[in-house]
């Protein structure tokens, strides 16, 4: 990772905007843009040089893994110590300073924090999101570990396979799944491993519950792993059962929408385009109004981030976007079904990263 580029960047943006540093207070932000990977720091990115403060548990680690930045150890709580070295470093300078801090990141108590301990002459101002905006595209260090990551999380469905049946607890399937995730190595689930079934299955977001998995409805199977600090996110959904014709029209339906969905995924195109194109098919297969939630996400160093895939959204698509393509169709109290994968967006059009197929696929009750 090319973390002193990333600031270089970052600074040449500051450069033409009226700040003179920003604030890094995001830990998936700080990160990316120097590397620390713990829970408690702030990294100062100003015009010439960056400094990285965290508390002393974090010492030795952030001194082995912040790149491009000077490492200040607080003796005391972070926010004042951040304040405090601001000022005592613009001690000598009578020139108004402006610090930009992340809006949707920084509490109002910490911009108040901040402000009671800086200087006179420094102001603190809403920046808008620059290093989320630069993370929605991905180098090739990125979409590597991507890649990787998207290789461990598609195995555990194998996994899932192997022990999904009628009478097993969801949560037992889920349990399989996150062993079989950390013995490939993920440091984590990117979130909760959602195994819904029956009923459940119409919840778009059914964590993996105590249930017994019942036979004559659909289980749906969404999960993903975090692995060297990237995420993967994938759905698929099996029957239970003898398959009816209903739930396989419904599945079809799906299906189709979401290679309509991928068809259209280039450079140029809006992000809401990709999801006019799932749900179009929905729309013409009388399902429209069964697609409850937009049809995919940026996915990165975390699990949602930029750009939403969603109607009427105007980011356009650029080569290095990684998103997933996820329409869903959820008929309450009865089941629901959705189709995921991740694709990357290319020169020519895009990838999709998910490896295996996703043909209806029934698994018998006994
Ligand atoms: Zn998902
Ligand atoms: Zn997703």
């Amino acid at each position: 990772m090319d973390f002193r580029a990333r600031q270089k960047k970052l600074r040449e943006h500051l450069a033409i905007t009226r700040f003179d540093a920003l604030l890094i207070s995001h830990l998936p932000n700080i990160r990316y843009m120097c590397g620390f990977t713990g829970s408690a720091g702030f990294l100062l990115v100003q015009e010439d040089s960056s400094v990285f403060f965290t508390d002393v548990r974090y010492d030795t680690q952030a001194r082995t893994e912040v790149k491009g930045a000077k490492v200040v150890i607080a003796r005391k709580a972070l926010l004042p110590a951040v304040g405090e070295w601001i000022s005592a470093s613009r001690r000598r300078s009578r020139h108004p300073w402006t610090l930009g801090v992340e809006p949707e990141h920084t509490t109002i108590g910490e911009k108040q924090r901040l402000g009671e301990t800086l200087a006179s002459g420094i102001r603190v101002k809403s920046a808008s999101p620059i290093v989320e905006r630069a993370r929605m595209v991905k180098d090739e260090d990125e979409l590597k570990r991507i890649r990787a990551a998207v290789q461990l999380g598609a195995s555990l469905f194998e996994r899932a396979r192997q022990v999904l049946r009628a009478g097993v607890k969801e949560s037992e399937v889920a349990a399989e799944m996150e062993y079989a995730a950390r013995r490939g190595g993920a440091e984590e689930m990117s979130f909760a491993t959602i195994i819904a079934s029956g009923a459940r299955s119409a919840l778009p977001h059914g964590r993996a519950s105590e249930q017994a998995i019942p036979a004559g409805a659909f289980v749906v199977c969404d999960f993903g792993v975090i692995l060297h600090g990237y995420c993967s996110d994938r759905t698929r959904t099996v029957w239970v059962g003898e398959p009816e014709e209903e739930a396989r029209r419904a599945y079809e339906a799906v299906r189709e929408a979401q290679q309509a969905a991928i068809d259209v995924v280039k450079p140029g195109i809006a992000a809401g385009d990709v999801d006019a194109a799932a749900r179009n098919v929905l729309r013409k297969a009388g399902l429209g109004r069964y697609f409850s939630h937009s049809t995919g996400h940026g996915v990165g160093l975390e699990i949602h981030e930029g750009p939403r895939v969603a109607a009427g959204q105007k980011e356009v698509l650029q080569p290095g976007m990684v998103i997933t393509i996820e329409p869903g169709v959820y008929f309450p109290g009865k089941w629901g079904v959705r189709i995921e994968d991740m694709v990357a967006v290319t020169r020519q059009g895009c990838e999709v990263l998910t490896p295996t197929g996703k043909d209806f696929l029934a698994i018998q009750s006994s």
